[in-house]
């Protein structure tokens, strides 16, 4: 979410990039450069037809990963099952979703619980900038809870032909060969609550990974690890008349206090508000963090009641390897939240959704096997389209989050009505702002000259302090 206020900065709009894609990683397998088209070709007519049968695809996790891909694959002819162990799962989350996904993932406006249309940017100093002034009539920021919106991506699928099951993926069987089964190990729970379930095999003839930042099916192929922060929140019931306040505005807390390379937030939901922070760097501190949030939002949340309190891993950056024979991983399975901001729904539906439509067009909708090289497209297309955006969050991070004198130069930029609309462009629609290179060059000279004031007065608040 704070990807909202940082993709504004110069030059840094999300783009469809036309740059070579570029290769996070440095597995074997992936290192390699992009087959030549003809080749393609050729190698996809040569895999096997299958006879008396379609490609059986299992998706392991039914987030917004998961349920995106089962819903793609079956609609390609696939024969899908999706295997989630929790169908009630509150997966702990602020829930804030970019526009586009509304339109893009055809949600019915009836599961966003909140539509915001204005955010404050709190600064260490308690400097708070509202951001939101640039929007038009319709654009907004959706706010979800999580066991809403997972619960009807699965539903779709289900729609659409998946089979889910209501299990705990355990281990798989890999093949030695390219066309034999995958068998999976789950517990079988068929939708009972408690027990450990009944121990089952699922044969596939490929795997999408898409069970979140403890993704068994990462481990099964040998993935490797990534860093992660891990973030802390709390769901408030606060009166009535403090959640008129929080109607349509969400707040985003900067500053040591908080966090020393994250951010806090309060994203209204419901009948509540989400109250949370998160770190990389300092995990053992992570309540203190959140007291501090809190208390820094206290004269707002005066009265609120904690109703749930939630902790997770979010990922830091893209696992050393994505991709091993027919299984692929997606969404935080793979790694692919935004450094810094901690935006990952709607890319975990992306990637869902992209490795799904490699499948479907891979296997001829369903009456082909797949191979490695098949998998691969939807990975160089996600790392062509979505790399320089990674990049510059990572780039945007270094800069603001290293100390509060940063963190105030960048909630005073935020004020800048034209930071203000290249963020909410590029935040809401996830495509090329067209920039204005006046206003960009405006833009550079007004932030460096808010990194140099911000430093000024750190330096004259030190020499008070001695
Ligand atoms: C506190 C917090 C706040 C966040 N706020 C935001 C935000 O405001 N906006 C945003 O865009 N992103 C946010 N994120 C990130 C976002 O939650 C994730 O990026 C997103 O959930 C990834 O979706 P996913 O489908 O890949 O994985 P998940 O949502 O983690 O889904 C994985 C699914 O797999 C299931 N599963 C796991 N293991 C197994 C198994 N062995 N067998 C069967 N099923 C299994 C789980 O039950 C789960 O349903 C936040 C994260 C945290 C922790």
């Amino acid at each position: 979410m704070a990807s909202i206020a940082l993709k504004s900065f110069v030059g840094l709009r999300q783009q469809v990039s036309t740059e070579k894609p570029h290769y996070f990683f440095t597995s074997q397998s992936q290192t390699r450069p992009p087959r030549k088209l003809k080749l393609q070709v050729l190698a996809s007519k040569s895999s096997p037809r299958l006879t008396n049968r379609n490609l059986r695809v299992a998706v392991i996790g039914g987030g917004p990963a998961g349920g995106a891909a089962a819903e793609t694959l079956a609609k390609g002819g696939i024969e899908t099952y999706l295997i989630e162990r929790k169908m009630d799962n509150c997966k702990p989350c602020g829930g804030a979703i970019p526009l586009c996904m509304v339109g893009e993932f055809d949600l019915p406006l009836d599961i966003i619980d909140r539509r915001v249309t204005k955010m404050k940017m709190i600064s260490p100093s308690n400097v708070a900038v509202d951001i939101g002034q640039t929007l038009k009539p319709h654009e907004y920021i959706g706010m979800v809870r999580r066991e809403v919106l997972d619960a009807y991506l699965r539903e779709r699928a289900k729609d659409n032909g998946a089979e889910v099951i209501n299990g705990l993926f355990l281990k798989m069987d890999v093949p030695k060969d390219g066309v034999s089964p995958y068998v999976l190990h789950y517990n079988g729970f068929d939708g009972k609550v408690g027990g450990v379930g009944e121990k089952r095999t699922l044969e596939v003839d490929a795997v999408i990974g898409a069970d979140g930042a403890n993704s068994r099916v990462a481990k099964a192929i040998d993935a490797g690890d990534y860093d992660y922060a891990i973030a802390f929140q709390e769901r408030i019931k606060i009166p009535d008349d403090k959640m008129a306040y929080y109607e349509d505005l969400a707040e985003m807390y900067v500053g040591d206090d908080v966090s020393p390379d994250f951010y806090g937030w309060v994203f209204p939901k419901c009948d509540h508000v989400a109250v949370g922070t998160g770190t990389v760097t300092h995990k053992g501190d992570i309540k203190k963090f959140q007291l501090a949030t809190r208390k820094r939002a206290k004269d707002k949340i005066l009265g609120g009641k904690i109703i749930r309190v939630e902790a997770h891993p979010i990922p830091e950056h893209p696992r050393p390897r994505r991709l091993l024979g027919r299984v692929a991983l997606v969404g935080d399975a793979a790694g692919y939240v935004t450094k810094c901001s901690g935006e990952g729904i709607y890319f975990a539906a992306k990637s869902g959704r992209m490795c799904a439509e490699a499948i479907v067009e891979g296997s001829e909708n369903g009456k082909r096997m797949v191979d490695e090289r098949d998998l691969r497209k939807y990975l160089e297309k996600w790392d062509k389209t979505y790399w320089p955006t990674y990049k510059v969050l990572d780039v945007l991070q270094k800069v603001f989050y290293r100390s509060n004198p940063a963190r105030e130069a960048f909630v005073e930029m935020c004020a800048d009505e034209y930071v203000q609309k290249m963020t909410f462009d590029s935040y809401l629609y996830k495509t090329v702002a067209p920039g204005n290179p006046l206003q960009d060059l405006k833009l550079a000279v007004n932030t460096i000259g808010s990194l140099v004031r911000a430093n000024a007065l750190k330096k004259e608040m030190d020499k008070l302090s001695v």
